[in-house]
């Protein structure tokens, strides 16, 4: 039984963390926490999730979206965690996430003569190697070395004067935020119980140890107590707020990275395989997405509001000024779609630059009954989940099972390949385009049948959404009543990305989603004019800020549109 993360569920989640004491309560429902979730509940541990705004709310919705080993890595002989990441690639493409994780293909255009080919060229047989190496079925073509005229092939729109060939490779990409939904409710239908919008605002101490947490509903207000064995700390960029909570000294020091990204259409860039072109002090990468180009990163320290990073003018001419380098049409501001901000959490120590510092990940147990876990990257987040509960069994005594995620399908995955099969079958018995379901088996897999459901039920919901024609409106109910969205802002930014994949921003699809959202959730008018006024404000202060030109100044406009409480 696959479950639904409804806005009963919620309730009846809260109520049973609030009723009994836990084996394990985890602390924010990024990649980690859901990850992390999901490793103790499969073990046989009563778990319950806390996250203090929507799922996947921080860091885990605002990356550059790429299941990966990481390039950079190896050049840094990083050698143990790009084979373990490969593993996950692997894990994830052909197990675990079919559904959700897909190839996508990679030109690395050479610009030097000589010494440029036989590098790069050594370097990406030894990450195929590794990726072959690894337990799991690698799942992805080779490299291969191309020519000039073969990259002008593929990528018409790649400058070619100024490179000498190209390198393709092969990595694979994800919807991040999607992901994240898909591990919670994986979790919870395996027994674990998750809620969102609430926030951890204290620890319950018996002595040293500690007994569970305090944290307020931020639904509707009410403080409860959650009691449990050993809480899991996976609060990303905000560990150090947590370590503040239980006192004493900080034992992770983690420091956060900005890192923005431009979308934009994908007709923008005529080119049949994603780029990834070296800069000063990180990657260029342009990224497939859809119908659309994702076009990353940045990486300066943030020391500002966590909850809202901001992009500024600065940082988005700092990566159009990059791209421009390499394609023979520029793009020009007019052409960016969508921008969006990310902060990395990076574990610290050392007094590198932070694109230098290492994203591999660290648990501690600070105080008994209290496991802090932080770094690593979304591709390994499995990894970082069972280890933490490898951490947490110390504490839980007894005999506590190993590890079985690698052998946990999310939801969705299963089924996925028959319905995939029948797509044609599937189209002509729901009236839908075959292009409708193939993006909606790439949403929710074997899920599919339940969008399809609704949609037979409520045929009104087979149309698109007014204002963001990609999506139809059945996926924002969906949305609702099974994948945990509470707000606007939730079905806009996360389980659909409407706010980054249309020039308005979702101004125009926002009263449309608000007006199915509002009988699952029970909004009357008032409400319901609230959320849009707040998404369109958010939207403007997102605006506001990216004219701006210096990260404080970004800072300021954006901070001006808080969430909703
Ligand atoms: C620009 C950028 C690009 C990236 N690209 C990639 C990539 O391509 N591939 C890759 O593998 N990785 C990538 N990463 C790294 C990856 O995104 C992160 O490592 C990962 O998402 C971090 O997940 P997390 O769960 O630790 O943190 P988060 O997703 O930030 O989750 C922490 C959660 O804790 C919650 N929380 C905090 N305090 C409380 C509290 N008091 N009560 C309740 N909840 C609380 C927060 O609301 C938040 O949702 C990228 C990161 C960035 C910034």
């Amino acid at each position: 039984m696959t479950a639904a993360l409804s806005p009963q569920a919620r309730v009846a989640a809260l109520d049973a963390m609030t009723r009994e004491e836990l084996d394990v309560l985890v602390v924010g429902g990024g990649v980690v926490g859901a990850g992390t979730a999901l490793d103790a509940v499969t073990r046989g541990l009563s778990t319950g999730l806390l996250e203090q705004r929507d799922y996947a709310s921080g860091t885990s919705s605002r990356s550059s979206k790429l299941i990966h080993g990481g390039l950079r890595y190896l050049e840094m002989l990083d050698f143990g965690l790009v084979r373990e990441a490969l593993q996950e690639r692997g894990l994830l493409l052909t197990r675990l996430a079919p559904h959700l994780v897909r190839p996508v293909p990679f030109l690395y255009p050479l610009n030097h003569r000589f010494w440029e080919r036989p590098y790069v060229g050594a370097g990406l047989t030894l990450y195929d190697a590794m990726a072959m190496a690894g337990r799991y079925d690698h799942g992805l073509p080779r490299h291969r070395h191309l020519f000039k005229r073969q990259v002008a092939r593929i990528a018409p729109d790649l400058r070619t004067d100024t490179i000498t060939g190209a390198l393709q490779y092969f990595d694979a990409q994800v919807d991040d935020a999607r992901l994240v939904v898909t591990i919670a409710r994986t979790a919870v239908s395996h027994g674990a119980h998750c809620a969102n919008r609430v926030k951890v605002t204290g620890f319950l101490r018996e002595g040293e140890r500690v007994t569970g947490v305090r944290a307020r509903d931020l639904e509707t207000g009410r403080d409860l107590e959650v009691r449990a064995r050993v809480v899991v700390n996976a609060a990303g960029v905000w560990t150090d707020e947590i370590q503040h909570l239980v006192g004493g000294r900080g034992a992770l020091n983690v420091q956060a990275s900005k890192g923005i990204h431009l979308v934009v259409p994908r007709d923008r860039i005529r080119s049949g395989s994603g780029i990834i072109a070296r800069t000063e002090t990180s990657v260029l990468l342009v990224i497939p997405w859809g119908r659309h180009w994702i076009i990353g990163t940045t990486d300066t320290t943030w020391d500002l509001d966590k909850a809202h990073p901001a992009a500024s003018r600065t940082d988005i001419d700092y990566l159009l000024g990059h791209v421009n380098q390499i394609l023979k049409e520029p793009l020009r501001p007019e052409d960016v779609e969508g921008v969006y901000a990310g902060l990395r959490p990076l574990l610290t120590g050392e007094s590198e630059p932070t694109s230098r510092i290492s994203r591999e990940h660290t648990v501690v147990t600070p105080v008994p009954g209290l496991v802090i876990i932080a770094g690593g990257k979304l591709t390994t987040y499995r990894v970082m989940g069972r280890d933490a509960v490898d951490a947490a069994a110390h504490s839980l005594g007894g005999s506590i099972p190993a590890s079985i995620t690698e052998r946990v399908l999310l939801v969705g995955a299963d089924g996925y390949e028959t319905r995939s099969n029948q797509r044609a079958a599937l189209a002509s018995s729901s009236r839908l385009h075959r292009a409708r379901i193939d993006h909606m088996l790439g949403r929710f897999g074997g899920l599919v049948d339940e969008l399809l459901a609704l949609v037979a039920e409520q045929p009104e919901l087979g149309a698109p959404l007014d204002g963001a024609e990609d999506y139809l409106r059945a996926e924002v109910v969906y949305a609702v009543t099974h994948e945990g969205a509470r707000h606007l802002d939730d079905v806009l930014t996360r389980r659909t990305r409407i706010s980054i994949e249309t020039f308005d921003r979702g101004v125009k699809a926002a009263r449309p989603a608000a007006e199915l959202m509002a009988a699952p959730l029970g909004w009357d008018d008032t409400r319901l004019d609230g959320e849009v006024d707040h998404y369109l404000r958010r939207v403007e202060a997102e605006r506001r800020s990216q004219r701006t030109l210096t990260d404080r100044e970004a800072d300021e406009a954006r901070v001006r549109a808080p969430d909703i409480v």
